[in-house]
């Protein structure tokens, strides 16, 4: 089985690192929560499936300085190779751990599936389903009714750099356009999508949630939008302040977002700020031919510079 040879590999790998990480359940069994490996009974609790939502990628920066292994799927796998790239982690110091994704799980679809999923008692998972115990009753779901968005879109559902690859590579799930969502939203008026956007930062309540899971957003104590000195953006929480800073976001992305969904994920209130990520990511693509997070020698394009960009036709307009 898949997951007994995951283990074994880490087990094998671990003497030489200070610790992997992966995931575990969490404090209910719908949650999964990181599990840092140390021994190799810590090993032992390692899940492998849909409920593990995280991208434990956030994490290596502040782990510069240590040997550290990490369990990734496709898309987490992209945020490390970004980090490479970035220079904010070193390649020596990171052993990467990957698997075929099958997809994982949004919980706000399935707390729309199943109202009492707050009390899940216990989740069995299966290769396309999630059998969901709660007190008063037995839900099966199928994967593809409560997957993230950006599974439905997965180009990369295996790790595109790994030291231990286990299990057989996974085709991508989708051919289509991964873009297609992004076209019908723009195919609205400017006054329907400014109204789109002003009705979702109404409900911001600016817990900075989705740029702390953001693995790519490393300023952390000198961002922007909370720095005194100098001081960029107010900290009003009106519609436009905070658009303004989601926005500001979306920019300090551009190109180096890996759509790895994180920060629409950690969002109390559900807003869509991938949106706004992936609208960029379109743009970088459509200019410089280029997605984030598959080349660890490549540099982002808007981290390099050049008189005259090869892929721009600087006469166009
Ligand atoms: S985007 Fe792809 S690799 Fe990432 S969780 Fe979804 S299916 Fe897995
Ligand atoms: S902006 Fe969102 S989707 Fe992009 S890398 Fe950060 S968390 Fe992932
Ligand atoms: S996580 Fe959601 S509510 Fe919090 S600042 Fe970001 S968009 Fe606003």
């Amino acid at each position: 089985m898949m997951l007994d040879q995951l283990k074994e590999t880490i087990k094998t790998a671990l003497p030489e690192l200070d610790f992997v990480m992966g995931w575990t359940t969490g404090y209910d069994p719908l949650h999964a929560t990181p599990l840092y490996m140390y021994e190799p009974d810590d090993v032992d609790q390692l899940i492998w499936g849909p409920l593990n939502v995280h991208n434990l990628a956030v994490h290596l920066p502040a782990l510069r300085h240590k040997k550290v292994g990490i369990v990734v799927k496709g898309c987490d796998s992209r945020s490390v190779v970004e980090l490479l790239q970035e220079n904010l982690i070193d390649r020596e110091n990171v052993v990467i751990f990957g698997a075929p994704c099958n997809g994982v799980v949004d919980m706000t679809k399935i707390r729309k599936a199943v109202p009492d999923a707050h009390f899940a008692r216990s989740v069995e998972t299966a290769d396309n389903s999630l059998t969901i115990t709660t007190d008063k009753d037995t839900h099966t779901l199928s994967l593809a009714e409560v997957m993230a968005d950006k599974c439905t879109r997965c180009r990369f559902p295996n790790a595109v750099e790994a030291d231990h690859f286990v299990g057989e590579k996974r085709i991508p799930a989708v051919e289509t356009d991964p873009y297609a969502d992004l076209e019908s939203f723009e195919s609205q008026g400017f006054a329907e999508r400014r109204d789109f956007w002003m009705a979702e930062m109404d409900r911001c309540i600016r817990c900075y949630a989705c740029r702390n899971a953001c693995p790519l957003c490393v300023c952390r104590d000198h961002c922007v939008a909370q720095s005194r000195e100098p001081h960029w953006v107010s900290q009003r929480d009106g519609v436009r302040d905070k658009f303004m800073f989601q926005v500001i976001h979306a920019i300090h992305m551009a190109g180096r977002c890996t759509e790895c969904g994180e920060c629409e994920r950690a969002c109390p209130m559900d807003i869509p700020v991938l949106l706004l990520k992936r609208k960029l990511g379109n743009v970088i693509h459509d200019l410089f031919d280029y997605d984030a997070g598959l080349d660890a020698e490549a540099r982002p394009p808007l981290l390099a510079f050049k008189l005259e960009e090869d892929s721009i036709k600087e006469k166009d307009w």
